[in-house]
């Protein structure tokens, strides 16, 4: 199948791109790289009547430090985080996990603004960027606001966006020079979306014990949830030995399960989730990823 006839527009300017989508109405929609969106339309999913391009747009496409971390445009590639073509603030982690996206003709067109406007928890950009508390600005012809990521994903393809809104730029604060990281994708093979994805990040002195855990998981609800009971199980601990069994039962509370009643189904993806957590508490641990 193919997407039905739209009209197309491709603005050079955000202040054009943001009056377009304020003509387009309800039937409007931004595209960015066009890595989810042209599939959703081939398969009918969604019929916008107008299309707003942004790749036009040279200022949706920059990266730069700012005193407490780093603005990205919305049209930064997976790709240009990878490869570092923009400043990276957080000791290795938007690269890594940028790597880690589908394979490289995807990252080379899919864009930070479209993975988060799209809102798919078994993405990397949604679980990675509410771990390390970003916030996105965002425009439309009525004014400007800043949502933090934590509040802008409602649920499975659902954002806190109107539809006239554009989001110009995801604000990421930098990790400090203790912070330490570690995340773990579990996929069927590479380039496949995540069936599991956690990020560990913590305060440690060099060499020295864990102060603090923080645990972000990605592909086991509507949006990436934070892990409170599983951080209490840990807390204090060294992770070199934690076997996944341990996380089992504190996951399922954070998962709001009952494990007494959960099917063969549900236990085989928790003990999944279980894993990608231990790996990337470890992970953090042994500072291998950063
Ligand atoms: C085969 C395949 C494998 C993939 N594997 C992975 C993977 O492993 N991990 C992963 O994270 N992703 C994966 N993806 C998704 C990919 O990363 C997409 O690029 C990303 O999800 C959407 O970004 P985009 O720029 O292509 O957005 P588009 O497809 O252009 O748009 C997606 C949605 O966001 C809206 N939007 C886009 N930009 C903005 C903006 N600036 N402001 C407001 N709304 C906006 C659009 O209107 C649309 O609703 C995969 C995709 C494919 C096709």
């Amino acid at each position: 199948m193919k997407a039905p006839d739209f009209r197309y527009h491709r603005p050079t300017t955000v202040e054009e791109a943001i009056a377009l989508l304020a003509d387009a109405g309800d039937d409007g929609k931004v595209i960015a790289g066009g890595q989810s969106l042209v599939p959703i339309m081939n398969m009918r999913l969604a019929e916008p009547e107008t299309l707003v391009d942004l790749t036009g747009v040279d200022e949706l496409r920059t990266g730069s430090k700012t005193p407490s971390g780093a603005c990205y445009g919305a049209t930064t590639t997976h790709m240009m985080f990878e490869y570092e073509l923009v400043p990276d603030v957080t000791r290795g982690l938007l690269p890594h996990a940028a790597a880690g996206i589908g394979y490289p003709a995807i990252r080379n067109r899919g864009t930070v603004g479209g993975s988060l406007a799209h809102s798919d928890s078994s993405a990397e950009w949604p679980t990675v960027m509410a771990a390390l508390d970003a916030a996105v600005h965002v425009r439309s012809v009525r004014g400007a606001r800043t949502v933090p990521v934590r509040e802008l994903l409602l649920g499975f393809f659902t954002t806190a966006l109107e539809p006239d809104e554009l989001i110009t730029e995801v604000e990421v604060p930098g990790l400090a020079p203790t912070a330490r990281w570690g995340m773990y994708k579990m996929c069927r093979k590479p380039g496949e979306f995540a069936e599991s994805l956690a990020v560990a990040l913590g305060e440690a002195e060099p060499d020295g014990p864990w102060r603090e855990v923080e645990l972000w998981l990605g592909a086991a609800a509507d949006r990436p949830l934070r892990l409170n009971s599983t951080e209490e199980a840990v807390r204090g601990e060294a992770f070199a030995d934690l076997l996944p069994d341990r996380l089992v039962a504190p996951l399922a509370a954070d998962l709001g399960q009952d494990l007494s009643a959960i099917d063969p189904t549900g236990r085989h993806a928790l003990q999944l989730h279980a894993v990608t957590v231990q790996r990337a508490l470890q992970s953090a641990e042994r500072g291998d990823t950063a």
